[in-house]
């Protein structure tokens, strides 16, 4: 079935961090944008803790900016100078500049209480203190709690539960696993406020922290206007002149074709679908632009090292077509770029400012 083609003033596809901060900063000055993605970004399965350069002004701008909007959704973040060390599900430490005031574990903190709960895997709390004490000499402790009530369905049961046997411990600061909730720390917050100790939130991949920067980020983009259509792929484009000037969209057995004056691709890099193996090589699955690998570092393997390294050519961050064209209205954002898709783990700061700067290059071929 096709669609009635539609109309945008910009199309963004890819709805991770980078095409939501792009799409939000156009948004702000008045641009209609529209957001398309797929599946679910590399942003979701971070640990949403942001290492930022902040001697970079397009860093503070994009914090400024961001957290403003985070605060008004009950996210209370602050941007620190020096890198803040924080905690992280593995026992280990991990650097970071944006970082909630109430959560925050510090190599002070010795005295601490590692809660476990039964059933929620994104934590060992054995590893944990093993970690800890190997590292810091921090005294740390295991417990775990089995809770009857589940922090999903019934979270004013699951706080009595839990914030009853908090405050049953010796340690004034608990780490936590993270865990689920309507609003961004909920049911940390509650627990906080109900035991009066630090309920500490650790890093941690895969889990609640990156899809609840997600969703600030998605939040953020619709309170600027932006129109998000998710669970639609990019699945081919149409290029006239140096131009993009069409893209086709399927979403099962739907295509639509959307019209645009301004293409942003943030479409991620090989984890989440922006590029493709095909044989040894790594290609753009559109097969229209050329590919390039950057020089990663701590990976061993060559070839898997050039793999997570790579991204599309760019030019002034316009991409190169396969035939050497440099495509004057497309602007490439996040870690689609070359050299910004490794390492995973570090990944967010260097591609959020990236898509700040984007914008600002999108808009001028407006
Ligand atoms: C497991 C894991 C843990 C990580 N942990 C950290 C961390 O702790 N700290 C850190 O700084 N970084 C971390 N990273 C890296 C960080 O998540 C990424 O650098 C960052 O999220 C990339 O953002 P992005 O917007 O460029 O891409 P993504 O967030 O991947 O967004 C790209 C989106 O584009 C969509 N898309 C792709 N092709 C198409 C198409 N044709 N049509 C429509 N949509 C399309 C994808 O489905 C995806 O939704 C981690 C990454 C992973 C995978």
């Amino acid at each position: 079935m096709t669609l009635p083609v539609e109309e945008t003033e910009v199309l963004v596809v890819g709805g991770g961090c980078a095409g939501l901060t792009v799409a939000s900063r156009l948004a702000l000055r008045g641009h209609g944008v529209t957001v398309v993605s797929c599946a679910t970004p590399a942003t979701a399965l971070s640990t949403g803790q942001i290492l930022l350069d902040v001697n970079d002004r397009s860093a503070e701008e994009w914090a400024s900016f961001f957290m403003a909007q985070f605060r008004r959704q009950g996210a209370y973040y602050e941007l620190s100078r020096t890198p803040i060390i924080g905690l992280t599900n593995l026992g280990t430490t991990a650097p970071r500049s944006i970082s909630s005031p109430l959560f925050d574990w510090t190599a002070q903190d010795k005295n601490v209480a590692v809660v476990g709960i039964v059933g929620n895997d994104d934590f060992y709390p054995d590893l944990v203190c093993h970690e800890l004490y190997r590292t810091h000499r921090a005294k740390a402790k295991p417990y775990w709690l089995t809770p009857s009530a589940s922090p999903e369905l019934d979270s004013e049961g699951f706080i009595e539960e839990v914030g009853d046997a908090l405050m049953d411990l010796p340690e004034s600061i608990a780490v936590l696993p993270p865990l689920p909730s309507r609003t961004p720390y909920g049911l940390l917050a509650e627990l906080r406020k109900r035991t009066g100790r630090r309920v500490v939130e650790p890093a941690t991949p895969l889990s609640w922290p990156g899809r609840r920067f997600q969703r600030l980020m998605e939040n953020t983009a619709a309170m600027m206007g932006v129109r998000i259509l998710k669970d639609r792929r990019m699945v081919a484009l149409r290029i006239e002149k140096g131009r993009a000037v069409e893209a086709t969209l399927s979403s099962g057995a739907r295509a639509q074709e959307v019209r645009f004056n301004t293409l942003v691709l943030a479409t991620g890099g090989l984890i989440s679908g922006g590029l493709a193996v095909k044989g040894t090589e790594v290609v753009d699955p559109l097969g229209l632009f050329q590919v390039e690998t950057a020089p990663g570092n701590g990976i061993a393997s060559p070839s898997l090292r050039s793999a997570l390294s790579a991204g599309l050519s760019t030019h002034h961050g316009r991409p190169i077509t396969r035939q050497g064209e440099e495509l004057t209205n497309v602007v490439v954002a996040g870690s689609i770029h070359c050299g910004l898709s490794h390492p995973l783990g570090q990944g967010l700061g260097a591609v959020l400012v990236h898509a700040w700067k984007a914008a600002q290059r999108a808009e001028e071929v407006l």
